[in-house]
């Protein structure tokens, strides 16, 4: 038998014969596990392996987020109540600095969770500090809500508006590709 006429089998499926090659790698694969890229066929290894490059994130850096993400998202939650209406500015500019620590923090290294642990800990951060009251809130106490609801409700009201606007942001910055 000469090299010519050589069967090639599919790396994935050792029966299956084929003719088509990776065109990065150049092991031989079935039309089934080609990937077809804007450069040609690819192998799901080299694929996978491309992408792995885009997202360069390791492990510990989904802690470093946290760690960041938590004391600044609580610092923040301290002042904005009583920033009134301005929590409607603070919002983006937390959202901003929040997720420009991060990517110092983390050497600029692409995580794919990254803002889905940096919306998290900003959501705890925020919220907790006032789930007394929220709870307090919830469980119908009209009558003491009036000795301490009114403000309370209308900060409430901004800080809501603020997370919605700092997560936007945060997820603006933070979420590459899809
Ligand atoms: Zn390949
Ligand atoms: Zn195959």
């Amino acid at each position: 038998m000469s090299e010519t006429t050589e069967t090639h089998y599919c790396f994935y499926h050792s029966t299956t014969e084929t003719s088509l090659r990776c065109n990065k790698c150049g092991k031989y694969i079935c039309p089934k596990d080609a990937v077809r890229t804007p450069v040609g066929y690819r192998c799901k290894d080299c694929v996978r392996e491309q992408q792995g490059i885009y997202f360069n994130a390791v492990p510990v850096d989904y802690v470093i987020t946290a760690v960041v993400t938590l004391p600044l998202a609580y610092i923040a939650a301290l002042i904005v109540p009583s920033l009134s209406w301005l929590a409607l500015f603070a919002g983006p500019i937390v959202g901003t600095v929040i997720a420009e620590v991060i990517r110092i923090a983390t050497r600029k290294r692409r995580g794919q969770y990254t803002w889905i642990v940096a919306v998290a800990c900003l959501a705890i951060a925020t919220l907790l500090p006032m789930l007394p009251r929220i709870t307090f809130l919830l469980q119908g106490r009209a009558f003491l809500i009036a000795d301490v609801g009114g403000g309370f409700l209308i900060s409430l009201l901004f800080i809501g508006i603020y997370l919605a606007l700092a997560i936007g942001t945060l997820m603006a910055r933070l979420r590459y590709g899809k």
